[in-house]
């Protein structure tokens, strides 16, 4: 059975389109299910009716004509009760309804299932037979989990046709909405951008080319590159591998020919495909075949064909590269987007990000944000790999893409995007004035940093301080570890750009989603894995490296401070204490005149909060980490689209859990402050003002946002909505909350200005 299940979404997958999809779909239920009947009735939106768009067993030329209303049939039925629906006797139900031009009058006995993707009814499956005869439990199930299964291929298939007018019934290309969940706030109106990971068939997205020849000419390159690399490789094995092993690359070499598989790519090259795309098309059928044979061995080489695709891709991304054009006003699009992608495109083009995975606090949106580029993360159904060129709206208030936005959406986006730049035009007047709450109390903004663009933007915004240096950004742009010397330059520039401004840097935070290329961490709970102090302390020789590195970067400047990121216990502490006491004992023996700078401790784990007063009384400050803390505390994944919206920074326990740590801090008579996004969002940062924090650390493009807003109020009032607020026990009326008191106090213009459009 679950053979069956597998080979039917299989085939449906490879599918060339929604009306393809839906004919496997209905013939291979029927087959396996020994049914009479198999229709697919799929919900469109604009009439919302169930309309019957596939069928093996009734009348064909009913199909997209016989159509039916929720409150309609017993498709209607099964779709609003969104349940499933078996009937010995259809005709004696009460709901049923006839309709002649199916001719299914014949089928006794119905049973049907809904289609439901992401909570939402997209249609329903159903099979019918002639006997009278209930559906026994078996076959039920089945056809439940069939149509679970065939949700996401069907809603694929669906956006997919919407986007490249292969919709329903040959509609042309119309507006598609796909949600995400918001990366960055912003919007923007531009032109796609896709962006493949190094030799990824499976993404390689379609594109018409004009100039066919050119194409032909890359992929017989690449042919010729692929060729050479078997026989060079399989003379270099000649001793190590027996002749029939070595037959393998024979093998290799003659579905090479132009007879073969180099042929098929040839043909669909000539259709005005790009080489990579005609690639995908023809492995893809080729892996799809040899995956759908029952014969284990057989299914094993698809393997070597998805293996030999792949090779040849890399040959075609190769020669590609020099040529990626990006388009003023590019939307990158990519899906995994990786901070590496960012800095590709060539300033002052790129508007907007788009992220199938991931969401808003994964690190490449922290990125978005402090770079001020409107992000959407997350869309898991945007078939992204067929979009590159095509029109886009990026609504990162809202976490919306629009593919082929109208002309009037288009307009009222330009706008929005219009009064932003106002908005932030005003804003730059602040720079000079203190943050000052209107009964004169000092709230120290300080910066987040780890891009090389963040430090003239902190600069221009007036930062008061770094709270947090990312140092893993320097790492993360490198091929290798880079060496002290290197390191030392890097950290240098920090700290002179701030000086006589205290810049805070903490130590390497890989693992997680932040990963090295050069030194790749496979885990499967990376963020409950090997993270951040556990991988520094397990290696103190890069942990080493980097410490003397800072305090040597830090001679005669004397504004460095450590921070040490997910520490859970004190023995870490201690530890990661003893080898910072190394460092500097050493850097002075080299001759190097430092004084043992502020060390403090990163708390991001329940564990910690628990004992901060044990943490606070071994260093000199502390910083709340409140992405990781909230991802912690509330066991929601931050990179997870599925959890996005379980994920919330003013959940009360974990405001519960803040006032705990500034409790605990000052008990100890210790600073700290927060470097969390959190308080970079102007209604959070007014209570984390009021909670006690000594300074909040944010990206400098939402520090002026911030002064803005704590410029006008007072902290009497912060206190007196942070005590409402902490005695409401559900998140979402505490959003409320606090959004209607700022509102009330007329300070509702930090809200969302894409708050107007309806789309
Ligand atoms: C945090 O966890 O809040 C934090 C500031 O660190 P990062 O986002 O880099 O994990
Ligand atoms: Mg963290």
């Amino acid at each position: 059975m679950l053979n069956t299940l597998r080979k039917i979404v299989q085939e449906v997958n490879a599918a060339k389109d929604l009306k393809a999809a839906l004919g496997i779909i209905v013939q291979r239920v029927k087959e396996a299910m020994g049914s009479q009947v198999c229709s697919v009735y799929l919900l469109d939106p604009e009439t919302n009716r169930f309309v019957l768009m596939a069928t093996d067993g009734l009348n064909k030329r009913s199909i997209g004509k016989v159509s039916m209303a929720p409150n309609e049939g017993l498709v209607g039925l099964v779709g609003t009760r969104e349940e499933p629906l078996n009937l010995e006797d259809a005709a004696a139900h009460p709901r049923y309804r006839y309709f002649a031009e199916t001719g299914e009058e014949r089928y006794a006995s119905f049973l049907g299932s809904p289609i439901i993707h992401h909570r939402k009814v997209m249609g329903v499956l159903v099979i019918q037979q002639k006997e009278r005869r209930q559906f026994d439990e078996g076959e039920e199930a089945f056809l439940v989990t069939m149509s679970a299964q065939l949700a996401g291929v069907i809603a694929h298939a669906e956006a997919t046709g919407s986007i490249r007018g292969l919709g329903r019934q040959g509609k042309g290309i119309q507006e598609a909405k796909f949600i995400g969940v918001p990366g960055s706030p912003g919007a923007a109106v531009g032109t796609a951008v896709v962006v493949l990971p190094a030799a990824d068939l499976e993404v390689v997205p379609d594109k018409h080319v004009e100039d066919v020849a050119a194409e032909l000419l890359l992929f017989s390159t690449a042919l010729d590159g692929v060729r050479n690399d078997m026989r060079a490789l399989s003379a270099k094995m000649a001793s190590q591998l027996r002749p029939e092993e070595r037959a393998l690359f024979d093998v290799y070499l003659m579905m090479l020919e132009d007879a073969a598989l180099g042929n098929e790519v040839v043909k669909v090259i000539k259709t005005g495909q790009w080489a990579q795309g005609a690639l995908r098309q023809v492995i893809g059928e080729h892996v799809n075949r040899f995956e759908l044979m029952d014969d284990a061995y057989l299914r094993e080489r698809a393997s070597d064909v998805k293996d030999l695709g792949r090779r040849l891709l890399a040959y075609l991304q190769q020669a590609r590269q020099q040529t990626l054009v990006y388009p003023d006003n590019c939307i990158l699009v990519s899906e995994e987007l990786s901070p590496a992608m960012l800095g590709e495109v060539p300033e002052g083009k790129l508007v907007g990000l788009i992220s199938v995975q991931g969401s808003g606090n994964s690190h490449v949106a922290i990125f978005a944000r402090a770079m001020g580029i409107p992000t959407v993360m997350g869309v898991v159904d945007l078939p992204y790999s067929k979009i590159d060129g095509i029109q886009l709206i990026v609504d990162g208030y809202h976490g919306e893409v629009f593919t082929n936005p109208s002309e009037l959406l288009r307009k009222q986006y330009a706008e929005v995007v219009e009064e932003e730049r106002q908005l932030t035009q005003g804003l730059d007047a602040l720079r000079g004035l203190p943050c000052e709450t209107l009964d004169g109390y000092r709230m120290p903004l300080w910066v987040n940093t780890g891009l090389l663009a963040d430090v003239k933007r902190a600069q221009e915004r007036g930062a008061e301080g770094v709270g947090l240096y990312r140092t893993e950004v320097p790492f993360m742009i490198k091929e290798r570890f880079p060496s002290e010397k290197e390191q030392l330059a890097i950290y240098r520039e920090q700290l002179v750009a701030f000086h006589p401004l205290p810049v805070t840097m903490r130590s390497l935070d890989i693992g997680g989603d932040k990963a090295l290329s050069y030194f790749p961490i496979k885990e499967e709970n990376p963020f409950l894995g090997w993270r951040g102090i556990r991988v520094t302390l397990d290696h103190p020789e890069i942990f080493l490296v980097q410490t003397r590195a800072m305090l040597k970067a830090s001679e005669g400047l004397d504004n460095l401070r450590i921070l040490l990121p997910m520490i859970s216990g004190i023995q870490e502490l201690e530890e990661a204490l003893h080898l910072i006491h190394r460092s500097w004992g050493e850097v002075r023996d080299e001759g190097v005149d430092i004084p043992l700078p502020p060390v403090g401790v990163m708390i991001e784990i329940p564990a910690a909060v628990y004992q901060v007063r044990e943490l606070a009384r071994q260093v000199d400050f502390l910083s709340v980490g409140s992405n990781d803390l909230t991802q912690y505390l509330l066991a929601v994944d931050r990179n997870n689209p599925r959890v996005a919206d379980l994920y919330d920074f003013l959940h009360p326990a974990v405001l519960q859990a803040l006032c705990t740590v500034v409790e605990g801090a000052h008990a100890e008579g210790k600073p700290v402050s927060i470097c969390g996004e959190m308080a970079g969002d102007p209604a959070a940062a007014v209570l984390l003002m009021a909670m006690g924090f000594d300074s909040l650390s944010m990206n400098a493009t939402n520090l002026p946002k911030v002064k803005w807003l704590l410029r006008q109020i007072s902290l009497g009032k912060a206190k007196e909505l942070l005590a409402q607020v902490m005695t409401i026990d559900n998140p979402q009326v505490i959003h409320s909350t606090l959004q209607l008191a700022l509102r009330n106090l007329g300070l509702g213009r930090m809200i969302n200005p894409a708050s107007d459009i309806q789309a």
